[in-house]
């Protein structure tokens, strides 16, 4: 279950979703991350981990310390210097904007309030939109 808040500018409209679970997602081989979005799905992330070990038997501890090392957790940022959406693992990934370089990235589960980007002049307002 994951349930979105639109936060709508009061002054432009601009409007940004904000989904309560971000984005898990495991890391293969190659540093390449694959997403799972049903974090209820079991035995997806389990068959990507022994594609990726080789192990024909998945023991849960082993499990658990594969996604501890490889598997991460991407959430949505809003950069409130240029407005420009993104996804970030904060526990892995540089936390500036690729667009203009500001460490100004806010999580968008936390915009209620905040000043808009586009037009500096409205704040943000969330309303609970739809749970999937
Ligand atoms: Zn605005
Ligand atoms: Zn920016």
């Amino acid at each position: 279950m994951a349930a979105c808040t639109q936060f709508t500018c009061s002054h432009c409209g601009f409007k940004v979703d904000a989904w309560s679970d971000g984005n898990p997602y495991l890391t293969d081989r190659d540093g390449k991350r694959h997403f799972f979005y049903h974090p209820g799905d079991y035995w997806e992330p389990r068959a990507f981990y022994q594609q990726q070990t080789g192990c024909d038997e998945v023991r849960e501890d082993e499990y658990l310390a594969f996604w501890k090392e490889r598997g991460g957790n991407e959430g949505d940022w809003l950069c409130l210097q240029c407005g420009r959406q993104t996804r970030r693992d904060p526990k892995r990934d540089r936390m500036r904007c690729t667009g203009c370089s500001k460490p100004k990235l806010r999580n968008t589960n936390r915009l209620e309030g905040r000043t808009c980007p586009k037009c500096r002049k409205g704040i943000f307002r969330g309303e609970m939109t739809a749970i999937s």
